[in-house]
């Protein structure tokens, strides 16, 4: 049978051309950059650092505060700036799939800020943002039990297909994002937009194991890299 071909020239489990790149911004403890396909996202951290407020505080561990903010010019038509209602879910369920991952423990009375700008979008930003968060964090040299990977599958032509462009997100018949601890192999976060069966989940989400597998060795190039430029 001939493999499908999407309108992009893809296969059902290519990634968009990727690049990852961290320790970019010299005033942030941490950052990264990504590109995938049309998306460019950047990636800043900060903290850990003291929270003085007793009303944000926890005595027992670091609070992780997780921003995600797309730019006006990153969509076609001109965005609005500041927060609305998909930037603020966006950002919560950022911080909530990187929570588990990060000893916040460590640091009692503290916080982590994350900061995710969207310069560029089309399709699949919230995984990347988790991407880049989970990078921008090794950057800082946070301790963590494990590099985060995201990728999203789909449907589409009634194909499951890895990493859905803008347009196979608007035109697809399901959407899952989802990001793995490679470690442990637990999902961290996972959202499902559209109907599939059961075999056709099934199917979904080990691709999406195997894409996740693939994003955490582009991470840990990208973390090496940083290393063998200073050498
Ligand atoms: P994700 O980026 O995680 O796939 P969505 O499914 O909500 O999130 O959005 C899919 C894509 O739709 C985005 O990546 C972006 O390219 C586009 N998009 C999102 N919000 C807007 C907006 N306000 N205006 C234009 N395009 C948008």
């Amino acid at each position: 049978m001939d493999e499908f071909i999407r309108e992009d020239g893809r296969s059902p489990t290519t990634f968009r051309n990727m690049k990852m790149k961290v320790g970019i911004l010299n005033n942030a403890d941490g950052s990264a950059y990504i590109e995938c396909g049309g998306n460019k996202i950047l990636v800043g951290v900060y903290g850990p650092r003291e929270l003085h407020s007793k009303k944000h505080s926890k005595p027992d561990g670091a609070v992780l505060r997780c921003k995600y903010n797309m730019a006006p010019f990153s969509v076609v038509e001109r965005k609005r700036p500041g927060n609305d209602r998909r930037s603020t879910e966006i950002s919560k369920l950022i911080s909530e799939a990187i929570t588990p991952c990060v000893f916040l423990e460590k640091y009692p009375r503290s916080s982590i800020d994350i900061s995710i700008e969207v310069l560029e979008a089309e399709g699949g930003t919230r995984c990347l943002g988790i991407v880049g968060a989970s990078l921008a964090l090794a950057d800082a040299e946070i301790p963590m039990r494990d590099l985060i990977s995201a990728c999203a599958v789909g449907k589409v032509d009634d194909t499951i297909v890895l990493d859905l462009s803008e347009k196979e997100d608007q035109t697809g018949n399901a959407d899952i994002p989802v990001a793995i601890m490679p470690r442990t192999g637990e999902i961290t976060f996972l959202q499902m937009d559209g109907n599939l069966t059961q075999d056709e989940f099934n199917e979904a989400l080990n691709l999406a194991y195997a894409g996740c597998e693939f994003i955490n060795q582009m991470q840990r190039e990208a973390l090496l890299n940083k290393y063998r430029g200073e050498l």
